[in-house]
């Protein structure tokens, strides 16, 4: 075993990220050490730079720099029209089929009680606060009044995905909020990252 603290906490920070255990998390360490300082310098301080300057969109809660992302500040989109995603993997996957012109919610996630993910950790209040906003009175505007007329459920078609939708769906028809979801051409069991375009755009059409 190597003698050396630095490259023992080294490991141990590399081992956050998902999906890399103890052995990984050291061969990386080796290698960024032995073959490249100026590799692991340039990952030092992207990171440090991202972590300072992203956060969340005040609108969509995806990650951007601004307070709006690109897609909430475009006069263009028609803003009657919500479509709730789970990632913004997702959201590309759909903007790529230019069958969309509305705007979106990113949930940056999926309720997972096993997991410990619960409404609290992806944002649906602020879901909730966006498509039902409250007046000067702390009051509900009723539906007529309010800016989003239809929400669009496009969480993946996962069992987890599908609980998610139900919860979120259920909230937003108690406040009268029209509600829909993709149509099931989509494949049971899928992420909406893989699906190909024509099939999301389909869906889209085909929402009840
Ligand atoms: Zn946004």
């Amino acid at each position: 075993m190597a003698d050396s603290n630095a490259l023992e906490g080294l490991t141990q920070a590399l081992r956050k990220l998902p999906g890399v255990g103890a052995k990984s998390a050291a061969r990386m360490a080796f290698h960024l050490l032995q073959h490249d300082k100026p590799g692991a310098l340039q990952i030092a301080r992207a990171m440090e730079h991202a972590v300072n300057s992203v956060k969340h969109c005040t609108l969509c809660n995806t990650l951007t720099e601004q307070e709006l992302c690109t897609t909430c500040a475009n006069p263009q989109r028609d803003r009657s029209k919500l479509c709730v995603v789970e990632t913004p993997a997702d959201q590309a996957a759909l903007e790529r089929t230019l069958a969309y012109k509305g705007l979106y919610f990113v949930l940056m996630g999926k309720l997972s009680p096993l997991d410990g993910i619960g409404p609290n950790d992806i944002g649906l209040q602020k879901l909730f606060d966006r498509v039902v906003p409250k007046d000067a009175r702390g009051e509900a505007l009723p539906p007529e009044s309010r800016e989003v007329q239809e929400v669009i459920l496009a969480t993946n078609f996962t069992a987890e995905g599908e609980a998610t939708a139900h919860v979120i769906a259920q909230a937003l028809k108690s406040r009268g909020v029209q509600v829909t979801r993709l149509a099931r051409g989509v494949p049971v069991g899928s992420e909406l990252e893989y699906v190909d375009l024509g099939t999301i755009a389909h869906a889209l059409v085909d929402r009840r």
